[in-house]
C-alpha cells in the first residue's frame, strides 16, 4: 500500500459515509476505503464493531484485487478521537482514516495517517456515470465472527 498517492475523497462517497454512518445510530458503521486513480471512490463495509474489525480484515486480505488505501469508522459519542484498537487497526490498513460523529454533516469528520495523527483529505467533485454511483462499489462482504466449523 505505500506509495500510493491520494488525492481526496469523491465527494459522493463522503455523502455515502455520513449517511450510512448516521443510519447505522446507535451502531458504528465502519468500512475500508478504496481507491480510483487516487481518489478514494469505494467503500468496503464491515462488521460495525471494534472487535470484529481485526478478523474481518484477515479475511479480506485473502480477497483477490483489494487495495485499501484506508479506513472510515463512525463514532457514535462524536468525540472524534481515534481509539487504542483504532491506532492498531489503522496501521494494517492504508495511511488514510476517516472517524465520522455525530451530526455526520460535511464538518463532524476528520481524517489521520496511519499513525493517528490528523492530516487533510480534500473533498474532491468527481463525476460519476449516469446516476452518479456505477462506479461505486458497496461490497456487502459477509463476514462471520464465529468460527467457521468443519
Ligand atoms: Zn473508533
Amino acid at each position: 500500500m505505500k506509495g500510493r498517492k491520494v488525492s481526496g475523497i469523491a465527494r459522493g462517497t463522503l455523502d455515502f459515509i455520513l449517511e450510512a454512518s448516521r443510519s447505522s445510530m446507535p451502531h458504528e458503521f465502519a468500512g475500508l476505503l478504496q481507491a480510483d486513480k487516487g481518489v478514494i471512490t469505494e467503500v468496503l463495509i464491515l462488521p460495525g464493531t471494534e472487535s470484529s474489525r481485526m478478523s474481518a480484515l484477515v479475511r479480506l486480505y485473502m480477497l483477490p484485487n483489494v487495495h485499501l488505501v484506508g479506513s472510515v469508522h463512525s463514532h457514535p459519542s462524536s468525540h472524534l478521537r481515534p481509539s487504542r484498537e483504532d491506532l492498531i487497526f489503522f496501521t494494517r490498513t492504508g495511511d488514510y482514516h476517516i472517524i465520522a460523529g455525530p451530526p455526520f454533516d460535511r464538518t463532524s469528520w476528520v481524517c489521520y495517517d496511519a499513525m493517528g495523527a490528523r492530516r487533510d483529505l480534500p473533498v474532491l467533485d468527481v463525476k460519476f456515470k449516469d446516476d452518479g454511483f456505477d462506479d461505486l462499489e458497496f461490497d456487502d462482504v459477509d463476514f462471520d465472527d464465529k468460527e467457521a466449523g468443519p
